[in-house]
């Protein structure tokens, strides 16, 4: 049970296993799984996916995990004969339990896990823009496991919790250091890096990990095994291309087992205008000046890992893929269509996934029959209010430089 080398995409080589780069390019690693062929286990969550994930044990209470279903009432509007969704949020009624209500829960189990098996027991840092560190601190706080968050200031209105209460508090304050970070997103990274760097801390990877791509590769892992076959679609927003990654990842580890088709689906990336870069780079475009303001700032990157070796525009090039612009107005809209026809509410990044469908359908590179896979990578944020009582978790100090954190995490020690 997952057991796997850990190479280089771009030249094979093998690498020690807790590896974030390659020696002699910027290539990514990839776990090349000694199961050749998916069983899955009688496990919670995604640890049912144990064969394609780089760890040995699992965390039974982070047992959230994607939800594939076939839509009936957004499939009719859009004229869909065979839409899938693959929800990953919170929707008790579909059987769907992500406690932070995105699939950045996918990533962060996976990884708190596979940390804990390296055994140093590191201190985990994380910049965020809100729904990963959201994510992470979940675990965290199940899991005991040291963790130190950067989060820009506006965004700190997303570190809510529906962790117990008393796991909240009892280990809120020890385990989980949450920093507001003056500035924007890459403020964040930037004064995550140095801390990272110190004796005792460890970085979480981003793109890099492993165990992040694996974890969100568990969309299409779920979709497959609910279809029999891969889709021939897969509709995505994204800021990164991280899923993008991960989806063709596990497509072609599903391709490989040889049971659910001989192809790869399509991959359909979505971008909100004006900072699209990922767009930009795919149509050739020159990238338009940032603003800050955005339908979804968490679907915001400035360094996306596009033209890497096994970066998104390997993925695009492999399975024929496409990039989608859309507007904030564009999403408002399809945000309401999908909330409207399957009656749960949704974060506003997949909406721009939805969009993107919608323009797919309207230029008609899809036709009304093909097998799609909508990945909503996120929701539930009303729904799950009415089940549980969410806490804020409130930063510890407030920065605008690296040092001040030094200074206050030394402090700490
Ligand atoms: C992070 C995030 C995305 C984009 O993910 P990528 O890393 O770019 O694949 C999309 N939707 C939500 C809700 C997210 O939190």
């Amino acid at each position: 049970m997952g057991e796997y080398q850990l190479r280089c995409v771009s030249d094979g080589s093998v690498q020690p296993p807790y590896s974030l780069s390659c020696p002699h390019d910027s290539s990514l690693l990839r776990a090349d799984y000694q199961a050749r062929q998916i069983e899955p286990k009688n496990l919670p969550g995604i640890w049912r996916f144990l064969d394609w994930l780089p760890v040995h044990g699992i965390i039974a209470e982070a047992e959230g995990a994607p939800v594939t279903y076939k839509s009936r009432n957004l499939a009719r509007e859009l004229d869909l004969e065979n839409l899938y969704i693959s929800f990953n949020g919170y929707w008790p009624e579909r059987g769907a339990k992500m406690p932070t209500c995105s699939f950045k829960d996918l990533e962060a189990a996976p990884t708190m896990q596979r940390l804990q098996e390296r055994g140093d027991n590191p201190t985990l840092v994380v910049a965020s823009a809100g729904n990963t560190a959201r994510a992470f601190a979940h675990v965290s706080l199940i899991t005991g496991q040291p963790l130190i968050l950067f989060v820009p200031e506006k965004a700190q209105d997303r570190m809510w919790t529906a962790a117990r209460a008393s796991a909240a508090e009892s280990r809120g304050s020890g385990q989980v250091k949450l920093i507001a970070v003056q500035g924007d997103y890459y403020d964040a990274i930037s004064i995550a890096e140095k801390v990272q760097s110190l004796p005792g801390f460890a970085p979480e990877g981003g793109a890099r990990n492993i165990a992040r791509r694996d974890g969100m590769g568990s969309v299409m892992l779920d979709a497959a095994l609910a279809l029999g076959k891969i889709p021939k679609h897969y509709f995505q927003a994204v800021g990164s291309g991280t899923g993008g990654i991960s989806a063709w990842e596990a497509a072609l580890r599903l391709k490989a087992d040889g049971r659910f088709g001989s192809y790869l689906p399509r991959l359909h990336l979505a971008q909100n205008l004006p900072n699209a870069p990922i767009f930009c780079a795919w149509k050739g475009k020159e990238a338009e000046p940032v603003c800050s303001n955005m339908f979804d700032d968490v679907l915001f990157n400035r360094k996306p890992p596009y033209a890497i070796p096994g970066g998104v525009r390997d993925a695009l090039e492999e399975t024929g893929g496409e990039v989608y612009g859309v507007t904030d107005q564009q999403a408002a809209e399809a945000k309401k269509l999908f909330e409207q026809s399957e009656e749960i509410d949704i974060l506003n990044a997949p909406a721009i996934a939805v969009a993107a469908l919608e323009q797919a359908v309207a230029s008609g590179s899809i036709s009304s029959k093909d097998i799609i896979l909508l990945n909503i990578t996120g929701g539930g944020r009303a729904r799950i209010k009415e089940d549980h009582t969410l806490q804020m978790i409130r930063p510890q100090i407030t920065v605008s430089h690296w040092s001040q954190a030094v200074q206050f995490l030394e402090g700490k020690r």
